[in-house]
Formats: C-alpha cells, sequence, structure tokens
C-alpha cells in the first residue's frame, strides 16, 4: 500500500479564513459593513473558554465586528433568554453563537430555539436542520464541524463525491445527522451506523469515505478500513500519556491513525484535521448571515 494523504486540516482552514478574511474586505468596502459575531458563555468551564477565545481571535482575524457576553454560572435562564432576545433584535449582531454545555438548571434547547435561524452560525435551530434535510443548504445555516468534515473529504477526492458509499459512526445532531445529511447532498450512498449497530467493521470494510464522530478512543481499527478509503476522523479524546510524563496527557481520534496510515488512502490527524475546521466554518457561517441579513447573495462555495 502506498503512504496515504495526509489531509492538513491547519493548512485547509487557514486558506478558508484568509479567503473569509478577504470577502468580509469585500464586504466592508462595498457596504461599509463587518460581520458581527457575539459569543455568549455562561459559567467558567475552562474548555468551554478557551473554544471562546479562540472563536473571538479567528472572528477579530478576519476582520469582524466580534463582541462577547460573559455570564455568571447562576445567571437565570430568563436573564439569558433576554439577552438572546436584544440580540436577535441588534441589526449590528449577524450572528449569536451561545457556547454549550450550559448550566444544567437552564433549558439548552429553549435558549438554541429562540435565537433567529437567520442569526444562528450554529446551525442547529430547528429551521436550520430542516432546510438542511430538505436539501435547501442555500437558505440553511448548515452546522460547523460537519461542513468542515466535508471540505477534507473533498481536498482528498475532489469535488465530485457522488455514487461513493459514506459510512457515518454516530448519529448526533451535532456531527453524525448533519454530516450524513450533507453527504446525500453530494450525492454519496449513506450508511449511517451507532451504538446499536450490529458488525461495525464489516460495514465499515464498505465505506469508501468513514467520517468517525463516536467519540472513543482509537475504537476503529485500521483492519475494518477499506484500503484506499478516505477516512475523516472527528473524534477527539483525551488519553494517558505518562511516555510524555507522569499524569500527562494527549488527543487521539476515534481511529486507530498510526495503524490505519497503512490502510486508508488519505485521512485526518487528531489533533490538526476536522478540530480547527469547526472554527474556520464558523467564520464562514457568520459572513454568510451577514451577507443574507444585509440583503446580498451568497458567496462561491469555498473550495
Ligand atoms: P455524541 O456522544 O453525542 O454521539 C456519539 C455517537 O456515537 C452516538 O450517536 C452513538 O450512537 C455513537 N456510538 C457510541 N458508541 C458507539 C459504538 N460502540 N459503536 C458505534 N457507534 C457508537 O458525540 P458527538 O457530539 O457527536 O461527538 C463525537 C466526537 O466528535 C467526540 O469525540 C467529540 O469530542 C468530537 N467532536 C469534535 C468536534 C470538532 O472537531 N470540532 C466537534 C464536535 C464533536
Amino acid at each position: 500500500m502506498s503512504t496515504p494523504q495526509i489531509i492538513d486540516g491547519r493548512a485547509v482552514a487557514a486558506s478558508v479564513t484568509d479567503e473569509i478574511a478577504a470577502r468580509a474586505a469585500r464586504l466592508l468596502e462595498e457596504t461599509g459593513k463587518r460581520p458581527g459575531l457575539t459569543v455568549v458563555l455562561v459559567g467558567e468551564d475552562p474548555a468551554s473558554q478557551v473554544y471562546v477565545r479562540n472563536k473571538e481571535r479567528m472572528a477579530t482575524k478576519c476582520g469582524f465586528d466580534s463582541k462577547k457576553h460573559v455570564l455568571p454560572e447562576s445567571t437565570a435562564e430568563a436573564e439569558l433568554l433576554e439577552l438572546v432576545s436584544k440580540l436577535n433584535n441588534d441589526p449590528e449582531v449577524h450572528g449569536i453563537l451561545v457556547q454549550l454545555p450550559l448550566p444544567k438548571h437552564i433549558d439548552e434547547g429553549k435558549v438554541l430555539n429562540l435565537i433567529k435561524p437567520e442569526k444562528d452560525v450554529d446551525g442547529f435551530h430547528p429551521i436550520n436542520v430542516g432546510l438542511l434535510s430538505a436539501g435547501q443548504t442555500d437558505k440553511a445555516l448548515v452546522p460547523c464541524t460537519p461542513a468542515g468534515s466535508i471540505l477534507l473529504a473533498k481536498k482528498a477526492l475532489g469535488t465530485d463525491l457522488s455514487g461513493k458509499h459514506a459510512v457515518v459512526i454516530g448519529r448526533s445532531n451535532i456531527v453524525g445527522k448533519p454530516v450524513a445529511q450533507l453527504l446525500l447532498q453530494e450525492n454519496c450512498t449513506v450508511t449511517i451506523a451507532h451504538s446499536r449497530t450490529k458488525d461495525l467493521p464489516k460495514l465499515v470494510a464498505t465505506a469508501d469515505i468513514l467520517i468517525a464522530a463516536v467519540g472513543r478512543p482509537q475504537m476503529i481499527k485500521a483492519s475494518w478500513v477499506k484500503p484506499g478509503a478516505t477516512v475523516i476522523d472527528v473524534g477527539i479524546n483525551r488519553i494517558p500519556a505518562p511516555e510524555k510524563g507522569e499524569g500527562k496527557t494527549r488527543l487521539v481520534g476515534d481511529v486507530d491513525y498510526q495503524e490505519a496510515l497503512n490502510t486508508a488512502g488519505a485521512i485526518t490527524p487528531v489533533p490538526g484535521g476536522v478540530g480547527p475546521m469547526t472554527i474556520a466554518l464558523l467564520m464562514n457561517n457568520t459572513l454568510t448571515a451577514a451577507r443574507r441579513q444585509l440583503g446580498l447573495p451568497d458567496e462561491a462555495e469555498l473550495l
């Protein structure tokens, strides 16, 4: 087997954000408007704080008007709903992102459903979910990690994915289901596997494109992977790494990467694969949201 193509998510994400920055600069020149992204963080979850900081930084780098609201853990649901309503009605705010998870006393669904669909840059509102499954991606805002996964698959295979058998492992609303919808849209034959699927290895062996979104470290073995398949590993799992020193950890995907290098035709590493694409596609959604709210047509597709 020849060496596989390692799909460099950091490089693809950097070229996407360069393109978004150029498009935002053009928008500013033509309309005097900057895309406005407001991120809302409730509580002090350290991982969420890092994600929010990275999103803010990237938005600023793209030339957006980036704002953040940090509310204490004790914030009442009604107070958060009031803030979302205010942002919904603010014409300078084109994209609203409420960082998840929210504290337990707040009903996540209630908050996400209140965000105006046209400002829902995470793509989690039922209207956006419906538009995606109706194939109306020109009107929807599409979830960022799934959209980023498709771009990486196209980086490896070219823009025409039609007729390929795509197997998606995982059926979450955040990754599995929307990525399956996007693959259908690309004319793939799509199979969704999940925790109750029988004989997963046999199914994986039929995949031209394998999308792993399980959240179990190195669960998918190289021996399952069809020779030459394109493997997009969405999983991010922290495991002990005693070789780095006592108490140290490292990140791995859902696929046994080192071994899969001998089988796959192309594969994304973890870290440095799908991860960086999520923020890049959030920037794309914010720009799209801004253009639509300003009555302008969408830009050309990325890649
Ligand atoms: P989730 O826990 O909501 O869903 C996991 C899915 O895996 C479920 O649908 C379940 O049915 C399936 N599953 C569980 N065990 C299985 C098994 N043994 N065999 C087959 N299927 C099984 O997780 P999620 O939110 O979809 O995230 C999945 C992974 O992707 C996680 O590691 C998460 O950290 C990562 N993730 C990464 C990004 C990013 O790169 N930016 C974004 C979101 C999620």
